[in-house]
């Protein structure tokens, strides 16, 4: 992998981190943010074997022959470090250990380098004590922590680290691959905006649940609109069972809030950007009957209805509660 390579995806992010290696400007703690699929794990590589590489070139770009980048490449690199969960989550102990790992000098170099894997899944006293060492970092150390959920991870934590936000896929380009292999167009559409890349979208579509779900999602939006003394049933008999894993509930939950835009993008008039195509004539109906301060508002619940989901409230009750508040005003 190569900056040119990785900035064909994720531009900024590149030009920023060779700008900051080539004014040795580096943070010494970075939070990778991005989508599955934006690549930060690759990125993260990148970056180590930029900083440990004793051969790099002008442009920032590591040789990818010497020593380093080599053990690099091939996993073993004496001062790179690599956290990931054990079972469900990092535990305090992976953390310590790590801690008295940088207590030792570097045995090729005075450089040192962490990758945090997942590091949204640290337990709160492996969060704290890598908070601990992110306030006094020893010597040359550079920590790259990387997450797909950003709002998982401590703000004492985010408040230490530069944060790099990784650009999602744009969904033109998933749109097209999947119109190529066949699908609809509603279909890929919507697919391309809640998968996290094009795999997931693709299989999304294959095994027909995004026709499925989407089917659920307009009963339930068109319900809350038409017949909301009907809506809960329709959340207990059909909504919960269909997306019956926490996983598929959030997916559900993206669908939702595409709807609520757009019902804004049709106030708007940015009809041509809608995904629910071939509803028009509701979407019309609903945005007439209410205004964007509303609408908003109900995208704000869903989100956090999707946040509460996250943190392991059950889902019934976050749908129940995120129903009251989809059926006002
Ligand atoms: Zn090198």
């Amino acid at each position: 992998m190569t900056w040119a390579e990785l900035a064909e995806k994720q531009a900024t992010v590149v030009q920023m981190l060779k700008n900051s290696i080539l004014k040795e400007r580096l943070a010494h703690a970075y939070l990778f943010e991005g989508k599955q699929g934006t690549k930060t794990d690759l990125m993260a590589f990148q970056l180590a074997k930029a900083f440990l590489c004793q051969k790099r070139g002008d442009d920032a770009e590591p040789c990818h022959t010497c020593e380093h980048c080599r053990r690099i490449d091939s996993g073993n690199h004496p001062d790179l470090h690599l956290i990931q969960a054990e079972g469900a989550s990092i535990k305090v102990d992976q953390i310590r250990h790590l801690l008295k790992e940088f207590s030792y000098q570097g045995l090729e170099s005075t450089r040192k380098v962490y990758i945090v894997e997942e590091a949204d899944t640290m337990t709160n006293s492996a969060a704290n004590s890598l908070l601990k060492f992110l306030e006094e970092p020893g010597g040359e150390s550079l920590a790259i922590l990387q997450t797909t959920k950003r709002h998982a991870i401590l703000p004492t934590i985010q408040s230490r680290v530069q944060v790099l936000s990784f650009a999602p896929l744009p969904p033109e380009s998933v749109i097209e691959t999947l119109l190529e292999k066949g699908y609809s167009e509603v279909q890929a559409r919507i697919a391309s905006q809640i998968a996290a890349d094009v795999e997931e979208a693709e299989s999304l579509c294959s095994s027909d649940w995004i026709a499925q779900a989407r089917s659920k999602v307009i009963q339930l939006v068109h319900e809350i609109s038409k017949r909301p003394q009907r809506a809960l049933l329709t959340v207990h008999e059909h909504w919960l069972p269909f997306f019956s894993e926490r996983s598929s509930l959030q997916l559900g939950m993206d669908m939702l809030m595409l709807w609520y835009r757009d019902l804004l993008r049709v106030q708007i008039g940015q009809e041509n950007q809608v995904v629910y195509t071939d509803c028009m004539d509701d979407l019309k109906n609903q945005a007439l009957s209410q205004s964007q301060p509303t609408i908003r508002h109900k995208l704000t619940a869903i989100f956090d209805a999707k946040r509460r989901l996250d943190a392991n409230s059950s889902p019934q009750l976050v749908m129940d509660q995120l129903l009251l508040k989809l059926q006002e005003g």
